[in-house]
């Protein structure tokens, strides 16, 4: 097996360390830092990164690897996003959960989609839970879901959606109660992933169940909440009140989402009204089917591509690289305890993004296997 060395390179991991190099074998990143050398000797495949930015691989804790949908008639059923999109998108890592239906798309199919994900190259988590109440869960309970599948990072629940059925806040107490408990009990961090809809309670459901459950605030995770302003308004409080608040970064006006508060602008706002940057994460919510904004009428497969537009828009607006990154990248490694992910240093696993430096993707490695080069998948999955 060869070493990878990244040589001169502007790293960040998210932290600005300036023109380094990185070194890694066996899909780990062994260092980072200046004066980096391989063992005496050994296969090296060497890459001189001048220009360039290496930041982590993005991670994605919203995205529907499996296909999702059919809201709008079976022909919306979206098919499995093909692991070259997520890679190409500068995406290494992902966490998916069930979309509306929740019915046809299954939890045990969602986790072999996950599984295929990984061994094609990849890495996929996945939630239990879903659009029904109770929620769908492989083992019939979704706290023995989080706490016996190594894969399942939390349980999923549709709040304040008109197409959900409603949860009261003891339901939501008790949904909490499995994935944070189910979690400590397996020595992982889990969460409760909540779609907010369009509804007018917005929040406040969550809001009482964090109360209630006297559970940590952060663990409850609110996702969609740049869908309109009197949400992200609510999302805002909930943030500053302890919760976490989880960015959709395709909801845009530019992609049909006519009344949404645009990503980059709203995680500035979060930033500079005292939010704690570490429970702020951006997610694409790709994998859908979503209405082409040219008012055709015609759908098309969303890929993640939205969350590195996302991070180019922070930094034409000053923020730094390492900065725009860790939204999608350490945040959400933290908040869900892959503490393995989202960082390049010392021991983490080999997912690195390459940009030129215009922000495009160059290459993206996965777990040290080189997915993308010039911008170009090299790896596909089996039957792309
Ligand atoms: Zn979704």
């Amino acid at each position: 097996m060869a070493w990878l060395h990244i040589q001169n390179a502007r790293v960040f991991t998210p932290e600005d360390l300036g023109v380094a190099d990185a070194l890694c074998w066996g899909g780990r990143i062994v260092a980072v830092g200046t004066d980096l050398r391989p063992p005496p000797g050994a296969e090296v495949e060497a890459l001189n990164a001048k220009d360039r930015l290496l930041l982590p691989g993005l991670i994605d804790p919203h995205i529907h690897i499996m296909g999702a949908s059919g809201g709008n008639g079976p022909a919306c059923r979206t098919p499995d996003l093909p692991i070259s999109r997520i890679a190409s998108a500068g995406v290494t890592a992902v966490v998916s959960p069930l979309g509306t239906d929740s019915l046809s798309r299954t939890v045990p199919g969602l986790l072999a989609r996950a599984a295929a994900a990984t061994a094609e190259g990849i890495s996929a988590y996945a939630y239990t839970g879903g659009w029904r109440n109770p929620v769908p869960t492989l083992t019939g309970d979704p706290q023995a879901d989080v706490l016996f599948i190594d894969r399942v990072l939390g349980v999923k629940v549709a709040l304040a959606e008109p197409t959900a059925p409603p949860f009261s806040a003891h339901d939501l107490t008790l949904l909490a109660h499995a994935a944070v408990i189910g979690g400590r009990l397996a020595g992982k961090r889990a969460v409760l992933h909540a779609h907010i809809g369009d509804r007018a309670e917005g929040l406040q459901p969550l809001d009482d169940a964090v109360r209630a459950s006297g559970l940590p605030p952060d663990r409850f995770v609110a996702t969609h909440v740049n869908r309109n302003p009197r949400l992200w308004r609510q999302a805002l409080d909930f943030a500053k009140a302890g919760g976490s608040i989880d960015l959709t970064t395709q909801m845009r006006p530019d992609r049909g989402f006519t009344g949404a508060v645009p990503p980059a602008a709203a995680v500035l706002e979060a930033f500079n009204s005292g939010v704690p940057p570490g429970r702020i994460t951006l997610s694409s919510d790709s994998g859908s089917a979503h209405l082409r904004p040219d008012g055709s009428g015609a759908y098309y497969l969303a890929g993640p591509d939205t969350i590195l537009q996302t991070l180019r828009e922070l930094v034409r607006e000053g923020v730094s690289w390492g900065q725009a990154a860790s939204f999608a990248s350490r945040h959400a490694a933290d908040l869900l305890g892959l503490s393995h992910k989202g960082r390049i240093a010392e021991g983490a696993d080999a997912d690195l993004l390459l940009l030129t430096g215009d922000g495009d993707v160059d290459r993206v490695w996965c777990r040290g296997r080189l997915m993308v080069a010039d911008g170009n998948p090299v790896v596909k999955g089996h039957f792309e």
